[in-house]
């Protein structure tokens, strides 16, 4: 009988093939008492596991082919990056020292330690850099118990075609076994934001993860599907759920096939609407993919990656190196650069007070305000210089106040006098635009278009504040839902503020890159989407294939019903004939 495990799809894809259970992947850690002449030569076992991980580590970066996306290969940088911070380095020796612990246990409480600082923020993505803490602890702990590693290096000839079921993956592994031709992977833990979750998507690996109890259902050997697309996992195949997925995946080869001949194509739907796709990049290696897809610019480029796994903040010159590489290889494409998207309490290093509900904490552009000569006034004054040298827009996430607004551009204006003091080149007319991911700066966006150039609606925010979700938070995912009535609203009322005032509304939340919305959106009279580039070819191929006015024709005035049946109801009618 077909069983179906329940996940969370991360990357699109569909795949058969026969399950590997990746062995020694938890690792028991004990606490063992030292005597304290021991403890010297503890340190040195501690160290040697640690060299001995940097090995591993580049060992797998020397043997991945060139071709692989430097985005990619900069998972594993950060890895080693972090191999070479104290917290890593030199904290567990003090450990090793004060507790006359053993090192695997001095790792394990600075692991912990490190978990708690990350767990605090409020930012997703931040939250989630976790993993990579954990992945490097684990690799070291794995060496110093002499525990086989969790991979291929391994068994380096027996992955082709196989799907590799493990409680979490780390990026470097996971990097390691695409390069050996596994099918797909399952993994019991980690969320949709993971950096191996975004590596699957890059790589294009077909991925569930968060499959409690994976284990107690799935055999060493046994035949698997893994459904990327709706987060399941399907044992005990019969013939005929078999042939369905085989056509399945033939079908979804032959759609890739077809899209790729749109990236030449003019974006525009059947009724001779043009609209806009750009790309939201974390990092500027992520530029080659904007090219290979054909995206007119970057929507959303989420500048906190310049200022993690670091101990202080970049300053201005360097943050204008890295803006400067973007603005050129765009080869004047716009690029709406957002600033820092940090927060909840902490400052760059980490340290600093701990907010009793991060995500209604201190963060965005409330931290920026608030610590503006040290985070705001270099980040602005490196954006204002970038924009000498193309089209650059500054957006300032998480407004929530229209005096957040008015200050950021006092500062603005400060700092545009301090460098025509110091005869700098920067442009004195970019435009500024804001976020719109807060309930009140929806609802009030009537206010923010008067003084700003530009919206950009961010989904993935205003959903969860606007439903109360954390969509991390896997007990109430369920409840997290694009389509609730409140929040279409919200995203109508900020559209048709923006359209009255004659200024560009866009959208970059994840909502803006998943199909099923498209025409919904281009209904709602949005013309501007940023999304993942991997996502851009599928919502080019829906833009193409819609007429608007048509679309709208066929029920939008159910939006007013607020009644969540009828608007799904409409939504599926909308999707029926895409492929
Ligand atoms: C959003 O909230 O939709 C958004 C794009 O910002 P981030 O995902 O970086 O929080
Ligand atoms: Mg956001």
């Amino acid at each position: 009988m077909t069983l179906a495990l329940n996940g969370i799809g991360v990357s699109a894809g569909t795949a058969i093939g026969r399950a590997h259970l990746l062995q020694g992947n938890r690792l028991e850690i004990v606490a063992i008492t030292l005597p304290v002449d021991a403890l010297d030569a503890e340190i040195a076992r501690f160290e040697q596991a640690l060299d001995a991980a940097r090995c591993e580590l580049r060992a797998i970066l020397d043997q991945i082919p060139h071709s692989t996306p430097a985005d990619i290969r900069a998972f594993i940088d950060t890895h080693m990056l972090m191999m070479e911070d104290p917290s890593i380095t030199q904290a567990p020796m003090e450990h090793i020292r004060t507790l006359a612990c053993n090192a695997e246990w001095a790792l394990q409480i600075q692991r912990d330690a490190l978990c708690r600082v990350f767990d605090e923020m409020d930012d997703p993505y931040l939250r989630t850099r976790k993993d990579d803490v954990d992945h490097v602890i684990r690799r070291v702990q794995r060496l110093l118990i002499q525990a086989n590693p969790p991979q291929s290096e391994s068994a380096p000839h027996s992955l082709h075609g196989r799907i590799i079921l493990a409680d979490d993956l780390a990026p470097a592994d996971t990097l390691w076994m695409q390069h050996q031709g596994i099918a797909g992977f399952v993994t019991e833990f980690g969320g949709p934001m993971s950096h191996t979750a975004i590596l699957a998507r890059s790589l294009d690996i077909p991925a569930v993860v968060g499959v409690h109890g994976l284990g107690r259902y799935i055999r060493e050997g046994e035949e698997l599907v893994v459904d990327g697309h709706n987060g399941q996992v399907l044992t005990g195949l019969d013939v005929r759920t078999r042939q369905y997925y085989e056509q399945s995946i033939r079908r979804e080869q032959e759609r890739r096939a077809a899209l790729h001949s749109l990236i030449d194509a003019p974006t525009e739907t059947q009724d001779g609407l043009s609209v806009q796709l750009l790309a939201n990049i974390e990092l500027p290696n992520e530029l080659d993919r904007i090219h290979e897809v054909g995206a007119e610019g970057v929507g959303l480029y989420r500048t906190e990656f310049l200022f993690m796994n670091r101990t202080e903040a970049p300053d201005e010159d360097e943050q204008f190196e890295v803006y400067l590489r973007v603005v050129k290889a765009l080869e004047g494409r716009p690029v709406h650069i957002r600033t820092l998207d940090l927060g909840a309490d902490k400052s760059v290093d980490g340290s600093g007070p701990v907010s009793v509900n991060p995500a209604l904490g201190l963060r965005a552009i409330r931290l920026c305000l608030q610590e503006a000569d040290g985070l705001f006034r270099p980040q602005i004054r490196a954006i204002l210089r970038a924009a000498a040298h193309g089209p650059v827009r500054l957006m300032l996430p998480m407004l929530s106040q229209i005096n957040e607004v008015r200050q950021a551009r006092r500062i603005i204006e400060e700092e545009k006098a301090e460098l025509e003091r110091r005869g700098e080149h920067f442009d004195r007319h970019i435009a500024i635009g804001g976020m719109i991911e807060v309930p009140a700066a929806a609802l009030a966006a009537r206010c923010f278009v008067r003084e700003l150039d530009f919206l950009s609606i961010g989904t993935n925010d205003l959903i969860q504040y606007t439903l109360a979700v954390d969509r991390m938070d896997d007990e109430v995912n369920y409840l997290y839902d694009p389509l609730h009535p409140a929040v279409l609203e919200l995203i109508r009322t900020v559209i048709e503020a923006g359209t009255a005032a004659g200024i560009p509304v866009a959208m970059c939340g994840e909502m803006a890159g998943d199909p099923r919305y498209t025409r919904l959106l281009l209904a709602m009279g949005l013309q501007t989407f940023s999304m993942h580039p991997t996502a851009m070819l599928e919502i080019k191929n829906v833009i193409t294939c819609t007429d608007v006015e048509e679309t709208r024709r066929s029920g939008i005035t159910c939006l007013d019903s607020m009644d969540p049946d009828s608007v799904n109801a409409w939504v599926e009618r909308l999707n029926q004939d895409l492929p």
